[in-house]
């Protein structure tokens, strides 16, 4: 996978992966907020900072958004200077497996469609040290939304992401990790189409033409197209669920 061109394909978006303002503003009600005036935050695989935005509005944090991409991390602290708000959001270039915070000083770590890139568990049980006890964790996951689907659908998220799950599944393994489940809800499907989808639609011909139609860039657009596609079809079988969780404190 060519990393240059992915990055290039969604830089432009308001975000990289499903969500929106008013599911991070569900997830944040069920954390408890309010008179904390010195929240330590981290929002890790931050993209152009969608939810690090609503974070900064919404609450009186530090927050610490980690990317391992320079250009969306740029985006996101032009986003920020545009509302006066650089002064609380602390771009770091990082990888999500080597965060640099000290143990127990993190109260709350946010992460919307990333952390499968380390695995769901793996995650959870790495970034939970970072977080004071009775610090929350607020994350999205991809998960099923039956016990019984399509073949095909199966197939291609045991290729995908062997670690899809059902919701119960995503609890055991926050359960068996030292958090107590807060919330849980899916993403309607409004955080697919709209907010995801149709941005990075719209901006198929000005990628290609960035490209100039290179082979590659014409097999991602295609490969996008096809997701869209699957999304479509079976939406009713996956999405992404909201899981808030506290540490044991
Ligand atoms: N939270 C954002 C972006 C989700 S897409 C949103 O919902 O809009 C996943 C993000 O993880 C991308 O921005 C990608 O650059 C980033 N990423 C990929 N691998 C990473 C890694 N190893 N460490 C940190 N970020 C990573």
């Amino acid at each position: 996978m060519n990393y240059d061109l992915l990055i290039d394909l969604h830089k432009n978006n308001p975000r990289q992966g499903p969500g929106s303002e008013e599911m991070s503003l569900k997830a944040l009600s069920f954390i408890d907020i309010t008179n904390k005036t010195n929240l330590q935050i981290a929002d890790i695989g931050c993209g152009t900072g969608a939810q690090t935005m609503t974070l900064a509005q919404h609450t009186q944090g530090q927050i610490t958004a980690v990317d391992l991409s320079a250009v969306f991390l740029e985006k996101l602290h032009i986003r920020a200077q545009e509302k006066s708000l650089s002064d609380r959001i602390r771009p770091l270039e990082r990888s999500m497996d080597d965060l640099p915070f000290e143990e127990a000083s993190l109260d709350i770590i946010w992460s919307e469609g990333a952390i499968y890139i380390l695995g769901f568990e793996k995650g959870v049980q790495y970034w939970s040290r970072f977080l004071k006890p009775g610090g929350y964790l607020a994350v999205s996951e991809i998960s099923w939304l039956t016990t019984s689907r399509p073949p095909q659908l199966e197939d291609y998220w045991i290729k995908a992401y062997p670690e899809i799950g059902m919701v119960s599944d995503k609890i055991k393994v926050l359960e068996r990790n030292g958090f107590t489940p807060v919330a849980h809800f899916i993403l309607p499907p409004v955080c697919w189409t709209e907010h995801y989808y149709e941005p990075i639609r719209q901006g198929f011909s000005s990628f290609l033409e960035r490209q100039q139609e290179s082979e590659e860039a014409l097999e991602l657009v295609e490969g996008e197209r096809e997701e869209m596609a699957f999304y479509e079809k079976y939406q009713s079988y996956y999405s992404y669920g909201f899981y808030i969780a506290r540490k044991w404190g």
